[in-house]
């Protein structure tokens, strides 16, 4: 308490983040999550910005396995997974997420965040290269910078570039080679071109790391993710990926490949060999996510029935979104005062989104951010489009009809 000049230069650096609107305000809900939410003013807001692709973070199925797991496991572990903080069910999860995303084994972490934090730097030293799409996760950019390895950045989505800095990191005599990208990237809905990914590291000699997080539950045709999308199950080296958007909400994350890849993590990464054992109810209800969307479709078939019949309506209005099929949906708004404008908007008419402008996006790319959950309704969705098209009007971004 003895440097007030500290304090004074944080409030100045927060006054400055305001003027520049990129100050970040916490929406506040009073209810538990879903396609409708209450916010702490009484108001109900039809939520078009959660990652709850499946809708199961505030399903009752989900609850009732969590509170099963809390019954049988206890609240938490007190303690790291090698000490004492290893229960039936976290290795139960592990085995089933394997089995799930069709690799030999899975390490369970606290976060998606810690996964790609912890990735790394047990794997790779000063003779690797590790080669990164540009848009990656701030987690894989975090996880990349506390390992030794080379760094090759590769345009967004770029295949051009990226067998370049392959060819870059071959000349350089590196002795491992990994390519690491989102299989979805969350700004956009892009899905990254795995199928000629994975032809590129067989040319190269490398190895092949996704994070799932956008994916893992929904996409493909039984929600392995962006993998059997693509045609490529069994041809990733590494899968990372969250439990907490389509898989149950909550939160913990994984890293899924050979065995030996997870044995060496399970005995140098940091944040598994340093942070708690994921809550037991968390695994619990994990597992029965995946054992109910193993059994059946439905919740992602719905996703993708709301996601096209969305996608379809908000074009046919007017506006202008980024092609795709994923239920990340950009409605380019490419002003940034206008997005803030039209999110603000979209709120007093009871809609919650985000909205995204430089620096997040690039300049001149602002947009408002829709996603898309098996759990909205098709009347939900029609009144989204009604103030859509609204707010659209008012702001002269569409014409009237
Ligand atoms: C959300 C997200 C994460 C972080 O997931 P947590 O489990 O919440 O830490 C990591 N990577 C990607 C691509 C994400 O979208």
């Amino acid at each position: 308490m003895s440097d007030p000049a500290f304090y004074s230069g944080l409030r100045q650096k927060l006054d400055t983040l305001k003027t520049e609107g990129l100050f970040k305000p916490e929406r506040v809900l009073a209810s538990r999550q879903g396609a409708e939410v209450v916010a702490d003013d009484g108001r109900t807001l039809i939520n078009m910005c959660a990652n709850n692709y499946l809708g199961l973070s505030g399903d009752l199925e989900t609850q009732k396995a969590a509170e099963a797991a809390l019954q049988k496991y206890g609240y938490g572990l007190s303690s790291v997974r090698f000490i004492c903080g290893t229960q039936t069910v976290h290795k139960e999860l592990e085995r089933k997420l394997s089995a799930f995303l069709g690799t030999e084994d899975t390490i369970l972490y606290a976060a998606a965040f810690d996964a790609n934090g912890g990735l790394f730097e047990p794997l790779f030293d000063e003779n690797d290269a590790i080669i990164s799409d540009a848009l990656n996760h701030a987690s894989i950019i975090d996880g990349i910078r506390l390992c030794k390895a080379a760094r090759y950045r590769y345009a967004n989505n770029d295949m051009a570039d990226l067998e370049q800095q392959l060819q870059a990191a071959t000349d350089a005599g590196k002795r491992h080679k990994i390519i690491v990208t989102d299989g979805v990237f969350s700004m956009d809905g892009t899905i990254a071109q795995l199928d000629r990914i994975v032809a590129l590291a067989e040319k190269y000699g490398a190895l092949t790391m996704i994070d799932e997080s956008h994916a893992s539950g929904f996409m493909g045709k039984t929600g392995r993710g962006t993998h059997e999308h693509c045609g490529v199950i069994g041809k990733i080296d590494i899968i990372t990926g969250t439990l907490g958007k389509a898989l149950g909400g909550a939160m913990g994350g994984f890293t899924s490949g050979r065995k030996e890849v997870i044995e060496t993590l399970r005995q140098k990464s940091r944040p598994y060999l340093f942070s708690n054992t994921l809550a037991p109810m968390i695994a619990g209800a994990s597992l029965a996510v995946l054992d109910r969307i193993s059994k059946s479709t439905e919740l992602r078939d719905r996703l993708h029935e709301n996601t096209a019949y969305f996608r379809r309506e908000i074009e046919r209005i007017g506006f202008t979104i980024k092609p795709g099929t994923h239920p990340v949906v950009p409605v380019m708004l490419f002003d940034a005062p206008v997005a803030q404008k039209f999110a603000a908007r979209m709120f007093e008419l009871g809609v919650l989104l985000s909205g995204f402008f430089y620096p997040v996006v690039p300049m001149g790319q602002a947009r408002v951010r829709v996603q898309l959950s098996a759990a909205h309704t098709r009347e939900q969705l029609d009144k989204v489009l009604a103030a859509f098209e609204q707010a659209g009007r008012e702001l002269g971004i569409i014409q009237a009809a």
